[in-house]
C-alpha cells in the first residue's frame, strides 16, 4: 500500500479508458498511525459495498438515509469482530467526485485500515489509482484541471508561500483569467471565420484594424498573467537558514543540537564540514531548512577550503537568514565577526558559542563586544550543553516572522506547464498578428489567421481543461497521492 505518498507510474491512459463505472476504494488518511484513518469510496456501488461491512448504531439501513449523512456505526472486520467507526455519505452529484462518495472514519491504525480496505475490495470495489478521486470529479465537472493541480499542490506543499499558491489553484483564480481570455480569443474566431464564410457577400463582420486591436489586447492580458506571476516551484521551499563562520566554532555541534539529528560530522579538527549539509526544522510551527556549510576560513587556504568556502558562500546566496557562529574560547573571535562583511548581505544572528568555557561574567562581556561590533542580535549558547539554544530558536523564529514570501495578495504562481501553455498560445497570437500586414487581412490569409487563433486557444485551454490529452491527463493525475 502506498497510500499518502505520490505514486509514481501510475497508468492513467488504462484507467480513463475504463469506465468510470465501478466503484473505487483507498486509504485516504496520511500514511502512519493517527488518532483516525479514513477509507473512501467512490461510484454507483459505494453505498451497497459499504453495507457488506458497516452497520449503523440506531439499526437504519444505509439507503434510508438523506442525501448528506453523517452516522456512527460498527464496522465488522473478523467475523465477530467490529470496531467503532463513523460514516460521512455524500451522495451524487453533491460530491467531491459528482459520484456517490462515502467516507468510513474509525481509528488511525494502518493494520485495521488494511483489513477494511480488504473487505471492501472484497466486497465488490477496485483499488483507486493515484489521483483517481480528484480525477472523478474532473470528469464530471466538479473543477477544472488547474484546480485538480491545487488538490495535489496542497497536499504537497511544504513551505507557507506554497500552500497560499496551492490555494489560488483551487478557488480557481487562475482559470478564470486564463478562460477570460480565452473566450475573447473564440469571439475573435467567431468573427473571423464568419468573414470567412460570408466572403462573397458584402457583409463584413469584423475590420483589420479590430483585428490588431483585439490581438494586442489579448496579448497584453497574457503577457501580464506571465509577468505577474511567480513560478510555483519557486514557492515550495522552506526558508533556509544557514550556519556559517569559521572552521571548528561549533556549527555542526549546533545543528546536531538544534535538529537532534546527528547528521554533521563534528570533529575537533578544524576544516571537518566539506559539504552543505541540510535538515528540516521545526521552529514551533515554522518550517525552516537548516543548512550547515564549511567553515569560512580567515587567512591561507588550503585548494579543498577554497572549493568548500566557495560552496559556502553560494549556499548563503539562498539563505533567508544566516546564524553566524563564533567560538568565544576562540581569543580573536571579535575579528572573526568581520567575515560578515565577506557573505551575501542577509538577516543575520550571530550564535555566540561555547559559553560553557567561560565564566558568567565573561560571556556578558564577549556579548557587549560582539554587539559594539556588528549590527545583529547576539544569542549565547553552548551547543555542548545545549544553554541559550532554546533563546537562539527564538531569535531565528523572530527574525524571520517579517520575512516577504513571494506571495502577495493577488500574485499567481504558474507552474512549469501553465507558462508553457501561455508563452505557446502568446506565440499563436503573434503569428496571428503577423499576418495582418499592414492591417489588411487577404482572405488567403485569413483561414490561416482563423488556424492561430485556434491555436491560441488550445494553449490557453489546456491550462483549465477545456482541452484535454491522455498524455496531459497522465501527467497531472500520476503526480497525485493514492487517496486523493
Ligand atoms: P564546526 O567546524 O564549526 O562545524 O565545529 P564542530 O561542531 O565540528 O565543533 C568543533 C569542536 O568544538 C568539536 O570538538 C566540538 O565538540 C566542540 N564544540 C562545539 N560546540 C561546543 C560547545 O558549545 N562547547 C564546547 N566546550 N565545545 C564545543
Amino acid at each position: 500500500m502506498t497510500e499518502g505518498k505520490a505514486c509514481e507510474g501510475a497508468i492513467w491512459r488504462i484507467h480513463l479508458l475504463r469506465s468510470t463505472d465501478d466503484t473505487i476504494a483507498a486509504i485516504s488518511s496520511a500514511a502512519g498511525s493517527a488518532a483516525r484513518g479514513i477509507i473512501r469510496l467512490s461510484g454507483p456501488a459505494a453505498v451497497p459495498t459499504v453495507e457488506q461491512i458497516f452497520s449503523c448504531s440506531d439499526g437504519r439501513r444505509l439507503s434510508q438515509l438523506p442525501g448528506h449523512a453523517r452516522t456512527p456505526g460498527q464496522l465488522c472486520i473478523e467475523q465477530d469482530e467490529t470496531v467503532p467507526a463513523e460514516l460521512y455519505l455524500f451522495r451524487s452529484p453533491a460530491s467531491y467526485t459528482g459520484q456517490d462518495l462515502v467516507e468510513l472514519h474509525t481509528i488511525g491504525s494502518p493494520p485495521l485500515l488494511a483489513i477494511v480496505l480488504e473487505s471492501l475490495l472484497a466486497a465488490g470495489a477496485r483499488p483507486a489509482e493515484a489521483g483517481e478521486f480528484t480525477a472523478r470529479g474532473f470528469l464530471s465537472g466538479k473543477l477544472d484541471l488547474a484546480q485538480a493541480e491545487g488538490v495535489a499542490a496542497t497536499v504537497a506543499s511544504q513551505a507557507d508561500a506554497m500552500l497560499v499558491a496551492a490555494g489560488r489553484l483551487l478557488d480557481g483564480t487562475l482559470s478564470s483569467r486564463v478562460t477570460a481570455i480565452r473566450d475573447k480569443l473564440a469571439d475573435l474566431v467567431a468573427l473571423v471565420e464568419a468573414d470567412i464564410d460570408f466572403s462573397d457577400e458584402a457583409i463584413e463582420f469584423i475590420t483589420p484594424v479590430d483585428v490588431v486591436r483585439r490581438l494586442a489586447a489579448i496579448r497584453s492580458q497574457i503577457v501580464t498573467l506571465l509577468g505577474e506571476s511567480v513560478a510555483a516551484e519557486r514557492l515550495d521551499v522552506l526558508p533556509r537558514v544557514m550556519l556559517v563562520g569559521p572552521a571548528n566554532v561549533g556549527k555542526s555541534s549546533l545543528m546536531n543540537r538544534l535538529t537532534g539529528l546527528d547528521r554533521s560530522i563534528c570533529s575537533p579538527l578544524p576544516g571537518t564540514t566539506r559539504d552543505v549539509l541540510t535538515a528540516p526544522l521545526d521552529l514551533d510551527g515554522l518550517q525552516v531548512l537548516l543548512v550547515d556549510a564549511a567553515g569560512l576560513v580567515d587567512g591561507p587556504a588550503t585548494e579543498l577550503d577554497d572549493l568548500a568556502v566557495a560552496a559556502a558562500r553560494r549556499a548563503a546566496e539562498q539563505a533567508a537568514l544566516l546564524v553566524f557562529v563564533v567560538d568565544l574560547a576562540d581569543g580573536g573571535f571579535v575579528h572573526h565577526l568581520d567575515l560578515i562583511g565577506h557573505l551575501p548581505h542577509r538577516p543575520t544572528v550571530v550564535a555566540a558559542n561555547k559559553t560553557d568555557l567561560l565564566a558568567d561574567g565573561g560571556v556578558d562581556a564577549c556579548r557587549s563586544r560582539i554587539a559594539a561590533r556588528v549590527d545583529a542580535l547576539v544569542v549565547t549558547v553552548s551547543a555542548l550543553t545545549g544553554r541559550g539554544c532554546g533563546r537562539l530558536v527564538e531569535a531565528i523564529r523572530q527574525s524571520l516572522a517579517g520575512r516577504k514570501t513571494d506571495m502577495s495578495a493577488e500574485t499567481i504562481a504558474l507552474n512549469a506547464r501553465h507558462r508553457r501553455a501561455l508563452q505557446d498560445s502568446l506565440g499563436a497570437v503573434d503569428r496571428a498578428a503577423g499576418l495582418v500586414v499592414a492591417e489588411q487581412v487577404a482572405l488567403d490569409r485569413a483561414d490561416l489567421l482563423a488556424l492561430e487563433l485556434r491555436e491560441a486557444m488550445h494553449h490557453l485551454g489546456t491550462i483549465a481543461g477545456q482541452v484535454v490529452t491522455e498524455d496531459l491527463l497522465d501527467r497531472i493525475f500520476s503526480g497525485f497521492c493514492i487517496g486523493k
